[in-house]
């Protein structure tokens, strides 16, 4: 619904004067293309008509709303302040069960990049390197923050994220635009905001406690097994060698998870409710109305995937319901029962299989949740590829 003009007006911005004449049927959309592509600076009409003064100013308002409207979404990707994210994320449905949430630094493209307007560009400039570079289904990451405090949507909650080896299952991966590391980019006060309630909300809204076991730094982690050793060994500087402070577990503690702590809201335990957790086995499954293969799919979320961990409120004809309060079922076969443990020892080896004389590839340090899906002589499988670690240093839930 755009309205017709006819009329010449004259605009001018700072420095420049710009006349644009608009025949009758024209759409008022053309005008708002020049003033975008041409001028972001404010602008006052040369005119003292009041009538056409509030005709402009109805526009210009008219152009605002359509401009924020064309950029909510675009390239794939959604874009948010971080009141629109916390709103967002407390009403949108996720079935993977989430156990941290990730920091990191886009390092490159970094504010030198960040033209204040091109987000999206930027976002699928990632998307895209990710996908031909990397050889990744996907962005790598669920959620980009940028230097203007805006968040940007990637990867599918419901799929687990590429940004750290061996520790995807179960994550959320916030990278976030610039490179902190000492001496770069000065983190804006308005990206720390949304840093710190967008990790909050997250917190929040996935019952995680504010530690370092849930909220956890890329630095934290071997670069090329995964192994946590707490940035001791082969690791990425990333989130930032001056990321709130630094990079290290200490500096999360005393620096970034307080600023976290004071806005996280309690929450409902939900563990109560969940009478056990189950791994998805194939590599798409359909959320159904009814435990029921002939009911319909619900619309309202996506399907599970692979190796999703899913909670279980109920149990019915060989089906799952996994929403605590509505009619959301999938079918108990193409799971397997998962159980949520604890690492109880200081490093845990991951193995290729169910036993010492298999291949290391990786370790979990106490602390850590993981959830394992198998058992063999004393031995679980942790994911469902072939990564084994002993039941002797898991304390089981
Ligand atoms: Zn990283």
């Amino acid at each position: 619904m755009l309205t017709h003009v006819n009329s010449e007006i004259t605009v001018f911005t700072r420095c420049h004067k710009r006349v644009f004449t608009l025949a009758n049927g024209h759409f008022l959309s053309i005008l708002a293309l020049q003033f975008t592509t041409g001028y972001s600076a404010p602008f006052f009409p040369n005119v003292t008509n009041p009538n056409f003064i509030s005709l402009l100013a109805g526009l210009a308002l008219l152009f605002l709303l359509i401009i924020l409207h064309i950029m909510t979404t675009k390239l794939g990707f959604t874009k948010m302040d971080i009141q629109e994210f916390e709103t967002w994320i407390t009403s949108l449905k996720v079935a993977r069960t989430i156990l941290t949430v990730q920091q990191h630094h886009t390092y490159n493209p970094a504010y030198a990049q960040f033209k204040g307007n091109n987000h999206f560009e930027l976002q699928k400039g990632m998307k895209d390197y990710h996908i031909n570079h990397n050889g990744w289904a996907d962005i790598g990451q669920h959620f980009t923050t940028f230097p203007d405090g805006t968040i940007l949507t990637g990867r599918s909650l419901e799929k687990s994220p590429a940004c750290i080896t061996g520790q995807n299952a179960n994550a959320i991966c916030i990278e976030h635009l610039g490179n902190f590391d000492t001496g770069k980019d000065n983190m804006t006060i308005e990206q720390r905001d949304t840093i710190v309630r967008m990790t909050a909300k997250l917190c929040t809204r996935f019952s995680l406690p504010v530690n370092t076991n849930s909220v956890v730094y890329h630095h934290w982690f071997d670069l090329s097994s995964g192994q946590r050793n707490n940035g001791s060994k082969n690791n990425k500087s990333c989130p930032g060698t001056a990321f709130f402070g630094g990079n290290k577990v200490s500096d999360c503690q005393d620096k970034f998870l307080p600023l976290v702590s004071i806005i996280t809201q309690p929450t409902a335990q939900l563990t109560g409710q969940i009478i056990k957790y189950a791994m998805v086995t194939a590599d798409t499954l359909n959320i159904r109305t009814q435990p029921d293969a002939n009911s319909p799919k619900v619309t309202d979320r996506a399907a599970v995937t692979l190796g999703a961990v899913l909670r279980v409120y109920e149990e019915k004809n060989g089906w799952y319901r996994i929403s605590t309060s509505q009619q959301q079922w999938v079918a108990a076969k193409y799971t397997v029962d998962a159980k949520l443990a604890t690492v109880s020892t200081n490093t845990l080896n991951v193995r290729s299989g169910p036993g010492t004389s298999f291949d290391k590839s990786g370790a979990f340090a106490k602390g850590q949740e993981l959830f394992t899906v198998e058992q063999q002589n004393n031995w679980s499988r942790i994911a469902m590829d072939n990564k084994w670690v002993s039941n002797v240093f898991l304390d089981f839930k």
